[in-house]
């Protein structure tokens, strides 16, 4: 099913895997979308001038996201630590150079517990990084308008609020009310909208400056967006010349968002949406008959208009467990990697928007193939997803062997 494109990853021996896990970094990210593959190698054998190329993206931001202006940079990650500096540094480039010393400046970011997510990284590191200071707003599975604003004081230079499937989701301050008591108080709320298809809800919802990946749903080449209030954007374009060069955005990037916003503008979302709820009833109908296999079509939990097959294993009639079928499926041929951070709990997801055509269809095969094994093979495999969880942290610290 990968014969009709000439596949790279065999030149390096890499392995040519199915992405039903979602836009993962450590998967490669998304399918960038050809007008952004186009115009990446379109851009890259010639000169340009760099901020030039920065104001046009600029105002494509602001096109798609209802914000004053935009800025590009390494990643959303990336976008997160440069917000925050763009909040303590204003234009001033005496402070631009000083961070991440932050003597004389607001220095302080109000999160709550229950947003300090990591999404490869600790997301509090990426405050920390601009020299900032992480203020925490109550507890991890509460927090509260009077404790938000007791925490907001005079050092307090910005707060995020981020939109994600990794935060608790409950307990929290909602974001109208999180946004309101920080416009009371002056602070600019930043939020980090990674994976979020919504490109204007927040900034309309008062958010001073939105950040988004844009290597995920959009589908561009690496790197982040920052969107939102002028001077803050631009102090985040000022970031360039301080810590914001470690961060930089080649021009590849930044021609692959703008070619992927502007995609993304003409693209028939519905279509989509269509195709992918048509894999996710294919592979209903293809599991309905495995012993000891639930599928089940869940919307996503931050309401981005895409749902997922969530496939729960009973290891009494399945004869294996979540955890199994998921290596089991990641290392057959071809392997397919499914979306198993709560695998613990004896689920994985099956996650639609990353599958070239026909692809959906192996994967149903591979699925009933390793159910109809574990069936004949009649033993529940042994071994706990502890266990799993420790064997693959242990390959990753053994990098690069
Ligand atoms: C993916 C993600 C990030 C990091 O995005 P990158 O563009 O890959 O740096 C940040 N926050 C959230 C909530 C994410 O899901």
């Amino acid at each position: 099913m990968t014969t009709a494109r000439t596949d790279i990853r065999q030149r390096y021996g890499l392995r040519p895997i199915i992405n039903v896990s979602g836009t993962m970094t450590t998967l490669g990210a998304s399918i960038v979308v050809p007008e952004a593959v186009a115009a990446a190698s379109a851009i890259l054998p010639e000169f340009v001038e760099i901020n030039d190329l920065h104001r046009v993206a600029s105002r494509v931001v602001a096109r798609l996201t209802g914000g004053e202006a935009g800025f590009i940079t390494a990643s959303c990650a990336a976008g997160i630590t440069v917000a925050v500096a763009a909040t303590m540094t204003g234009a001033d480039l005496a402070r631009i150079e000083q961070l991440p010393d932050t003597t004389g400046m607001k220095n302080e970011v109000a999160i709550q517990p229950g947003h300090i997510v990591n999404y490869g990284a600790p997301i509090d590191q990426a405050i920390r990084l601009a020299g900032a200071k992480v203020a925490l707003v109550g507890t991890a599975t509460d927090a509260r308008a009077y404790q938000l604003e007791a925490k907001l004081n005079a050092n307090t230079a910005a707060a995020l609020y981020v939109v994600s499937h990794h935060c608790v989701d409950y307990g929290q301050i909602p974001l109208s009310e999180f946004v309101a008591i920080c416009k009371r108080k002056g602070v600019p709320v930043i939020v980090d909208a990674a994976s979020e298809y919504d490109l204007r809800g927040f900034l309309a919802a008062g958010a001073d400056l939105a950040v988004y990946s844009a290597h995920k749903f959009l589908g561009g080449a690496t790197a982040g967006i920052i969107a939102g209030r002028k001077d803050l954007v631009r102090a985040s374009f000022l970031q360039n010349y301080g810590i914001g060069r470690g961060l930089k955005v080649g021009k590849e990037s930044i021609v692959g968002a703008i070619a992927a916003l502007e995609a993304w503008e003409k693209r028939d979302h519905a279509a989509v949406r269509a195709r992918e709820n048509g894999y996710l009833a294919l592979w209903q109908k293809r599991f309905a008959g495995l012993p000891g296999i639930g599928a089940e079509i869940v919307p996503d939990p931050t309401d981005n208009p895409l749902s997922r097959l969530k496939l729960s294993v009973d290891p009494d009639r399945a004869r294996t467990t979540a955890w199994h079928l998921a290596d089991a499926l990641a290392s057959g041929d071809p392997p397919v990697i499914v979306r198993d951070h709560e695998v613990e709990h004896g689920f994985f997801f099956m996650d639609p928007c990353n599958l070239h055509p026909g692809e959906e269809h192996t994967v149903a095969a591979r699925v009933v193939e390793e159910c109809e094994k574990a069936l004949k093979r009649n033993a529940v495999p042994e071994g706990t997803p502890l266990e799993r969880r420790a064997r693959r942290f242990q390959r990753m610290l053994a990098w690069p062997d």
